[in-house]
């Protein structure tokens, strides 16, 4: 329901806020390469998932 913004004090405003912090993305080391990457994503800097190459990086970039 919208409450006028007057209303609202600063106590109740940033008890709202309280849970609206971003945490960091989880992520682990390639196996292959040591570079950051996303569970279950293959990794962005060598192609690979699972030790095979699966996306040829070759020509990119
Ligand atoms: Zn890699």
């Amino acid at each position: 329901m919208a409450v006028p913004k007057s209303k609202i004090t600063r106590s109740k405003r940033n008890m709202r806020r309280s849970h609206d912090a971003l945490s960091a993305a989880n992520h682990g080391e390639c196996p292959n390469c040591g570079e950051p990457k996303l569970p279950h994503h293959v990794c962005g800097s060598c192609g690979y998932y699972d030790g095979r190459e699966v996306v040829d990086t070759a020509d990119s970039f």
